[in-house]
């Protein structure tokens, strides 16, 4: 019995190489949630036959919802299914204007985009597969425009953001893994590996970091080598009873850091 999370992508709006950061978390039950879709969500989720019942998306930039109205096509013409989009009710007016409020969206007429997908807004928290997920404000633009999602005593996944101690305080108090923007550069919308140590010094939080939407391959090696844990395709971390490692390759440091947090996570 196991909730686990595998990244499709780890990238950033600048990278070539690793792909829109997204994460598909499966539940015990076996019912799936996507974590965002980009412009390359859609071709990760096609080429691995990816199935999934859910999106949640942390925010409205192309890079993490850019790949919507290719699903919708998909869904709309072949599929013919309902995915439900869990979408924080600040961002609906956002994405209705982004996907939705085209004078129709097909040629010929007689569909909407939202006939695709069951919207439920969310605020603070939603249920989904008999699971609670937290939902939190982060900074990333303007105030109100992000967001993380948590799983109590799994995971936190910050989306887009600088470093947001008070959050960690509030949502990653019981062993969470979590999972957090980073850049290798100083800038105001995202969080340099320099601003994490120094937010998180005072914290346990540094241990438990694990780093993803680097703009390039290159920068990621460039923080793995500063003893930073990075997000790669093919890791699956699982949590939960039984808890342990399933991934691919080159997993040492993250089947230790799997075997680490097992201790705290239940
Ligand atoms: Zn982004
Ligand atoms: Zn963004």
């Amino acid at each position: 019995m196991t909730v686990t999370l595998e990244f499709l992508g780890t990238g950033g709006a600048h990278s070539e190489d690793l792909g829109s950061s997204s994460a598909k978390i499966c539940l015990p039950n076996h019912q799936s949630m996507l974590i965002d879709f980009g412009p390359d969500t859609f071709f990760a989720v096609k080429e691995r036959k990816l199935q999934f019942d859910a999106i949640f998306l942390t925010h409205a930039h192309l890079d993490h919802v850019g790949g919507l109205e290719r699903l919708f096509f998909n869904i709309a013409f072949k599929e013919q299914r309902s995915i439900k989009l869990f979408i924080p009710v600040g961002l609906v007016t956002r994405l209705h204007q982004i996907f939705g409020s085209a004078g129709s969206q097909v040629a010929e007429g007689g569909m909407n985009f939202w006939d695709s997908f069951q919207l439920i807004p969310v605020s603070d928290a939603f249920y989904f597969g008999g699971y609670r997920f937290n939902v939190f404000p982060v900074r990333h633009h303007f105030p109100g425009e992000a967001f993380g999602l948590a799983l109590p005593g799994c995971f936190v996944y910050t989306g887009d953001t600088r470093p947001i101690p008070e959050q960690l305080v509030a949502h990653a108090g019981r062993g969470e893994l979590i999972f957090h923007d980073a850049t290798t550069a100083t800038n105001p919308a995202h969080s340099a590996l320099n601003d994490l140590k120094r937010e998180y010094a005072l914290h346990n939080v540094l241990e438990r970091l694990i780093l993803y939407h680097f703009d390039s391959a290159a920068e990621r090696q460039f923080a793995e080598g500063q003893g930073w844990r990075t997000a790669r395709l093919g890791v699956i971390y699982q949590f939960g009873y039984n808890q342990g490692f399933a991934g691919s390759a080159e997993s040492t440091d993250e089947q230790k850091a799997a075997e680490e947090l097992s201790a705290n996570v239940h």
